[in-house]
């Protein structure tokens, strides 16, 4: 298989995204390393506040802004959960990975780690973020959210106005000099409580990269965890076409889902609702 970069903007994303997506593969395809590929690439999705990871991340119910991401290469993890008031949770994750023995850095400590090595503080917050955010609270007062088990389960809890104090993810696969790299990066899926965490900075969940392959999911992380999605791709590869394993992992899913695969013979991508995608390969251009 040629050097090949494949990125995805989220389950739900437009599919008209693609286009800039491949300019964002082009920009970020380095042809000597997956892992500065995967990550670059993911700079450029967080920076971009078309989605919900980095500038673009969704508020949490509270109104807070909470950022998981995470990296992964055939021998090294990194991830952050709940990092708030950074530019690029992805670069943190790959600090993690690379000049800490840690594997997982988680809020405040996460926070202190990145202005130790030299983060700005930067407030990711978008008038898309603050509007998805009301939107999701009418939604939540409304009867419409009985139809929806996550709003249901929310309500349940009581006045969501307590829960109000001061209140598209994205990924990429490569395959480049011989080895595999992963990066995910998101602001969560809302409606969300302040402190959840999804699927992106857990290992073998939202993310997965070995010497087969490397797999990043999108969707419910909740789901997503509860599936272990990226490792049940990746323990499959080899066994029958990329894209089947991906049809067949995904199509259990109640709710929205999407994956993208890289492997030895090539990629694949599947989602049950549109999702933006860009490829490149040493071959294509
Ligand atoms: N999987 C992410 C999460 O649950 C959200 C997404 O994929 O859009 O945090």
């Amino acid at each position: 298989m040629k050097n090949s970069l494949l990125l995805h903007g989220g389950v739900g994303s437009e599919s008209s995204l693609s286009a800039l997506l491949r300019e964002y593969a082009k920009k970020a395809f380095d042809n000597k390393s997956s892992l500065k590929s995967v990550v670059d690439a993911t700079v450029m999705m967080e920076d971009d506040p078309i989605f919900n990871a980095g500038t673009g991340s969704y508020q949490r119910i509270d109104g807070t802004i909470q950022m998981d991401a995470a990296v992964m290469t055939e021998t090294g993890f990194g991830s952050v959960i709940g990092v708030e008031k950074i530019r690029n949770p992805v670069k943190l994750a790959l600090d993690v990975m690379q000049k800490t023995p840690h594997l997982i850095m988680a809020g405040d400590g996460a926070l202190r780690l990145a202005r130790m090595l030299g983060y700005a503080e930067y407030d990711p917050n978008t008038k898309k973020a603050k509007d998805q955010r009301e939107k999701v609270m009418s939604e939540l007062n409304s009867n419409e959210a009985d139809k929806n088990p996550r709003f249901t389960a929310l309500k349940r809890m009581g006045d969501i106005s307590k829960l109000m104090q001061p209140e598209d993810t994205v990924g990429a696969v490569a395959y480049i000099d011989g080895a595999f790299a992963a990066a995910v990066s998101t602001g969560g899926a809302t409606p969300m409580l302040r402190g959840r965490v999804g699927d992106s900075p857990i290992p073998g969940a939202g993310i997965y990269c070995g010497q087969k392959g490397a797999v990043v999911a999108t969707g419910y992380g909740e789901e997503i965890i509860r599936h272990m999605l990226c490792i049940s791709v990746y323990n499959d590869i080899g066994s029958r076409r990329l894209s089947d394993i991906l049809e067949d992992k995904a199509s259990s899913f109640e709710g929205p889902v999407g994956l993208i695969a890289i492997d030895k013979k090539g990629f694949s991508y599947f989602s049950s609702k549109p999702m933006a995608v860009g490829f490149i390969s040493s071959e294509t251009g």
